[in-house]
């Protein structure tokens, strides 16, 4: 069911007693008595290399697709997220721009600057980072984005569009779930998902996005959450379990049947100094040895987080100036 995307190298980095993609089959799957990884990395890197391909049509009609990052806090993370997206931007030929706001300076600065950078016509996404320090109103500011550069897709005009299914922007990580459930060959019309989590930013959005009518849609879709009665039952009768919770591990094996494909967005820093490591919402081990297809963390979920702000970059560039890109 599930066609894979990764490499060989991809594959032992990874850690599984896999062969070559070109061998892949359910019967090595059987042999090996793992789970497919579905490989976000590789994944990514195809979603790079459309956009480049995409900057290329856009700059031979006369347009250099912009992102702007505006940055308002000290938490040297966002300043980390900040400085990969700026990288991601200028490997596929997007030109970045990052404006950053003294933490103590007024709320009116930040709504000044996103005004400026609305009305800027070299910009096609605003990506506010959060979180935002903590003296501004964070939803207001992200009202304040020009909802036709909202390629984060957190205004309330976008997610009114997802929800009411006519999407504009879609939020970069249910965005990057769906694309990876696709590439893996995943039939989402009609499956039983399970979404561990209702954020704002994952949980609500990705069930909306699966519940869009069309390829890529027609999800039988549940959302639990933390009030959520008898959580296994759910995920056991699931055809695919994305789970977005950030408790490290979760689900684990017990709670999980053969046959399901598990996304875990989950990204927990777990133990102190060097034995710190990034762990997912999954109990990882146990369960690729009883489900059908899972992601890694990290290397999963992550890197399609950020391939898809640079999607949505694109697309905002070309729907702003007309041109219609050779993409999907
Ligand atoms: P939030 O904290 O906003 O939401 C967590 C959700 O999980 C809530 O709906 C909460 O329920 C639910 N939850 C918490 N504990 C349980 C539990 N024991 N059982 C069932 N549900 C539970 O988190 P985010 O959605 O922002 O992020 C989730 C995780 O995904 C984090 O680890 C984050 O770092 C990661 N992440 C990864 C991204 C990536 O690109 N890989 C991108 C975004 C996030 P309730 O609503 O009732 O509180």
């Amino acid at each position: 069911m599930h066609a894979l995307s990764s490499t060989y190298a991809r594959i032992r980095e990874l850690k599984c007693e896999w062969v070559p993609v070109s061998d892949m089959s359910d019967a090595i799957r059987k042999r090996s008595g793992r789970a497919d990884v579905i490989d976000g990395e590789a994944v990514a890197e195809q979603v790079r290399a459309e956009v480049a391909d995409a900057v290329e049509q856009l700059e031979a009609a006369g347009v250099t697709p912009g992102l702007a990052t505006v940055l308002m806090s000290d938490d040297p993370a966002s300043e980390t997220y900040v400085r990969m997206k700026q990288r991601d931007c200028a490997e596929v030929g997007i030109e970045s721009r990052h404006v950053e706001i003294d933490t103590d300076a007024p709320q009116a600065e930040l709504f000044d600057r996103i005004d400026e950078l609305n009305a800027e016509d070299a910009i096609d996404g605003i990506l506010i980072q959060r979180p935002l320090t903590e003296s501004v109103d964070e939803p207001a500011a992200l009202r304040r984005v020009d909802p036709e550069k909202d390629v984060d897709g957190f205004h309330p005009e976008n997610v009114g569009r997802l929800v009411t299914g006519d999407p504009r922007f879609v939020p970069c990580t249910p965005l990057g779930i769906q694309r990876l459930l696709l590439e893996a060959d995943v039939e989402i019309p009609g499956s039983d998902v399970v979404i561990v989590g209702r954020s704002e930013l994952v949980g609500k959005p990705l069930a909306n996005l699966l519940l869009l009518r069309g390829k890529g849609g027609d999800a039988t879709v549940t959302v639990c959450h933390s009030k959520t009665d008898d959580l296994a039952s759910h995920i056991g009768r699931a055809d695919v379990v994305v789970v977005a919770a950030g408790v490290p591990e979760l689900v684990t094996d017990e709670m999980l049947t053969p046959g399901t494909v598990v996304i875990d967005v989950g990204i927990n820093a777990v133990g102190e100094g060097d034995d710190r490591e990034l762990i997912g919402d999954v109990a990882y081990e146990a369960a690729a040895e009883t489900v059908d297809a899972i992601t890694p963390v990290p290397g999963g979920v992550g890197p399609m987080t950020r391939a898809m702000l640079l999607r949505n970059t694109v697309v905002s560039a070309a729907r702003k100036a007309d041109i219609e890109l050779d993409f999907d």
